[in-house]
């Protein structure tokens, strides 16, 4: 009951975005490029769409989080909005310094 369509969905889908990630650490010039060309503006439509369900209003609710219990007194941020805001504006490529200096010294 568990392995459902939706979570084999889910789990490729997944699977599609940290191979991109990696791709695009990994991979040479060219592939970087493409990668940048070709899933770049796929990455951003699916984060629009997204964005779409969860367009806070000037209170910063969104139809769909108001739904929920908790949320509907409480003109709390719009989580999802808050949480795609996080992460394409901070960045976090160095966990603890691991590779800082990543051949600084050529
Ligand atoms: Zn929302």
């Amino acid at each position: 009951m568990s392995t459902t369509v939706f979570s084999q969905l889910d789990r490729s889908l997944h699977e599609h975005l940290a191979a991109l990630v990696r791709l695009a650490a990994t991979g040479d010039d060219g592939t970087a490029v493409e990668l940048a060309r070709r899933e770049l503006p796929r990455v951003v439509a699916a984060v629009r769409a997204l964005l779409d369900e969860h367009t806070p209003d000037e209170h910063g609710r969104c139809p769909t989080c108001r739904t929920r219990r908790w949320s509907r007194r409480l003109p709390s941020p719009c989580r999802a909005y808050l949480a795609a805001q996080l992460a394409l504006t901070v960045t976090d490529d160095e966990p603890s310094g691991e590779h800082r200096h990543l051949r600084s010294a050529g």
